[in-house]
């Protein structure tokens, strides 16, 4: 089962960008899985937020957790890096990759069916409680519990094809083989107590080496998406991620060849 759901995810975002629709480019796709009545679903609460969901709330007799990171192509970033506000490449990119999750899930969805085991989605965004900004499904620690990654400083997930990407994640009653999660902190600053890029491309002061002050940062976020009203809900920003040895691969490995 694990390979047939990475094949079709990998198969359909290949041929989504290939439809005249999208003008954002991706890489491909990298999925991971996770046991549904993994322990660390129940460590959300204290993580994320009390709220936050087991998967047999999402979905009654839930076996297996799908994450999948989709990494933009690098010419996504570079426009980003050394502006206040986000670039409108990286706003379309949000947008249109949102879009992207919203039909892959769709599109799982009705391929488990056909095979006879049922799913539940989250949308990949805006799941979240407006006043506390934390979310009742992190698409991010889900993510993490599938093995895709280690969380950076700046508190995203940094994967085998680092963090500059979306994230989505869906719930299955269809039983998949747990994925193997890494033995290593990928961060630079976690594991050898340098680089620091991330905080240093900060551009509200939100992110510091010990803390970060999330209202400040989505205040930003808000900004941007009012810049970007016309072309749909574009609350990101990406600084943070965007020109940092960690943008594209993991950092200080062989993969690491595509810094922006
Ligand atoms: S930029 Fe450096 S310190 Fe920040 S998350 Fe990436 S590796 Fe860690
Ligand atoms: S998203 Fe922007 S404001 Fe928020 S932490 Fe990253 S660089 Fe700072």
């Amino acid at each position: 089962m694990n390979d047939y759901i990475t094949r079709e995810i990998i198969r359909f975002v290949d041929e989504y960008q290939q439809s005249a629709g999208p003008g954002t480019s991706w890489d491909e796709p990298l999925v991971g899985f996770a046991d549904a009545r993994d322990p660390r679903f129940a460590s959300l609460h204290r993580a994320v937020s009390p709220t936050h969901a087991l998967p047999e709330h999402l979905l009654d007799g839930a076996r297996s957790v799908v994450a999948y990171f989709i990494p933009f192509e690098k010419a996504v970033a570079a426009g980003n890096s050394g502006s206040y506000h986000a670039s409108r490449k990286w706003a379309l990119a949000y947008i249109e990759t949102n879009r992207l999750i919203t039909d892959i899930n769709a599109h799982l969805s009705a391929l488990l069916e056909h095979r006879g085991a049922r799913t539940a989605v989250v949308p990949p965004t805006h799941n979240f409680d407006e006043e506390r900004l934390m979310s009742d499904w992190s698409h991010r620690h889900v993510a993490w519990i599938a093995g895709l990654g280690t969380f950076g400083l700046h508190n995203l997930l940094i994967t085998a094809r680092g963090c500059c990407g979306r994230l989505g994640s869906f719930v299955t009653d269809a039983v998949c083989t747990p994925s193997v999660r890494p033995v290593f902190e990928y961060c630079l600053f976690k594991s050898k107590g340098t680089c620091g890029a991330c905080v240093k491309n900060c551009v509200t002061g939100a992110l510091k080496e010990d803390s970060f002050d999330r209202h400040r940062c989505y205040g930003l976020l808000l900004e941007n998406a009012e810049l970007f009203e016309n072309e749909g809900l574009a609350d990101v920003c990406g600084k943070c991620t965007c020109g940092v040895p960690c943008s594209f691969a993991i950092p200080g490995t062989t993969r690491d060849r595509d810094r922006v």
